[in-house]
């Protein structure tokens, strides 16, 4: 179900539990500040997701109230991933949901990485 960008953080969801400890995942990078692991439910043949580790709900959240050491953790760490995993040469996507138009679902601001093939168009045919 997708989710209001601008309500009050939820300890509940999904990613923080994962940031507990509460629910595994597949860790692809983890520093300071930052998680990355593969998506449950890959839309790709790589699909990691990028999180921080603070309680921001969506990337205007982030910018607004994170501190500049977690902004530069945080994209430096998408960029680190990208490059480790070995998708730069063929190429990758970045992309972030905000809010319900956007079908943003779990309500802790993360950046999926696609990769692993031809991504297709940037965007589905509204209504899709
Ligand atoms: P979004 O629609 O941008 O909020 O994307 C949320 C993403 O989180 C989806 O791609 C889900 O497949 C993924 N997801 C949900 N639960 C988990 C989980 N436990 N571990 C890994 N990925 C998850």
């Amino acid at each position: 179900m997708a989710v209001n960008a601008t309500g009050r953080y939820d300890d509940q969801n999904v990613f923080a539990k994962i940031l507990r400890g509460e629910i595994p995942c597949r860790k692809v990078h983890e520093d300071a500040h930052v998680l990355a692991f593969h998506d449950v439910n890959p839309q790709a043949p790589v699909h990691v997701l990028v999180i921080p580790k603070g309680k921001y709900v969506s990337l205007a959240d982030f910018t607004a109230q994170a501190s500049d050491a977690e902004i530069a953790a945080f994209w430096r760490a998408v960029g680190s991933i990208a490059k480790s995993l070995g998708l730069e040469e063929p190429g990758y996507r970045v992309l972030t949901n905000a809010g319900p138009d956007a079908h943003q679902e779990v309500p802790h601001l993360h950046v999926h990485i696609f990769a692993g093939g031809k991504l297709g168009p940037m965007l589905a045919r509204p209504g899709n």
